[in-house]
């Protein structure tokens, strides 16, 4: 009787298990047969861009080995010296500027998520493989998420490799937006500004932004981590001014 029952009931389910695969493949080849995210040539390695636009980007090549600041060499730049942050390493996709400021500024600014994700796939393809696999993408505060509809550090971190780890911290909300503010006015501005919603803080993680300008943002929060007891703090971003 039992037997009975199960033969039909086997049969449709290998047919099913054909389509499925037969779905699955072809899904397959067009996952792996992507085209270039900026120019829609096709790309048969199946990388984000091709190689004209990637070589048309501003790629980080070197720059100060803690803070990835440009404009310093590849060693560790003064302020890093003077004011050791919390995090090891910054691990940036890009330069700020040119083609990478407006994608970026279409994402952020004007809601285009695809821009966005352009950058943060060819961000991953760059990530080192020993990156800390939590992702704590930097918080937005209430207002300002309600405002934008999405918070762009965690669309990023969707694509990067690794789980996300997104109620570790909260963003308090009387602060003024970054990037007004000068230097020294961002530093003052982002103090206090992040603050921790459990006690369970992985021992290993990477903080995610979009834009490292000054570092005053990562710094702080990366400050409040280690101080909770997280040991190795990385930062992967899509860009560094
Ligand atoms: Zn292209
Ligand atoms: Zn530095």
């Amino acid at each position: 009787m039992w037997l009975n029952g199960s033969v039909p009931t086997r049969t449709v389910n290998q047919k099913q298990g054909r389509q499925v695969n037969g779905l699955l493949t072809r899904l397959l080849a067009q996952l792996l047969e992507r085209d270039c995210r900026l120019c829609h040539e096709h790309v048969p390695s199946g990388e984000a861009l091709c190689p004209q636009c990637r070589n048309a980007l501003p790629w980080l090549s070197a720059g100060c080995s803690r803070c990835a600041d440009p404009r310093a060499p590849a060693c560790e730049c003064g302020h890093c010296q003077r004011y050791p942050p919390a995090f090891d390493r910054v691990v940036a996709g890009f330069e700020y500027r040119d083609e990478v400021a407006s994608l970026i500024r279409r994402f952020k600014h004007g809601g285009d998520l695809s821009a966005g994700r352009v950058l943060a796939d060819a961000l991953a393809e760059q990530c080192p493989t020993d990156l800390p696999p939590t992702l704590v993408p930097v918080p937005l505060d209430r207002r300002r998420l309600r405002e934008r509809g999405f918070n762009q550090a965690i669309e990023i971190a969707r694509r990067l490799p690794g789980g996300i780890a997104s109620g570790l911290v909260v963003r308090g909300g009387s602060h003024q937006p970054q990037s007004l503010l000068a230097a020294h006015q961002r530093r003052r501005n982002i103090r206090h500004a992040f603050r921790l919603a459990t006690d369970q803080v992985p021992t290993r993680l990477t903080i995610v932004d979009d834009v490292v300008t000054t570092g005053a943002t990562v710094r702080e929060l990366a400050r409040i981590l280690a101080r909770a007891g997280a040991r190795e703090i990385m930062v992967c971003a899509l860009a560094r001014a």
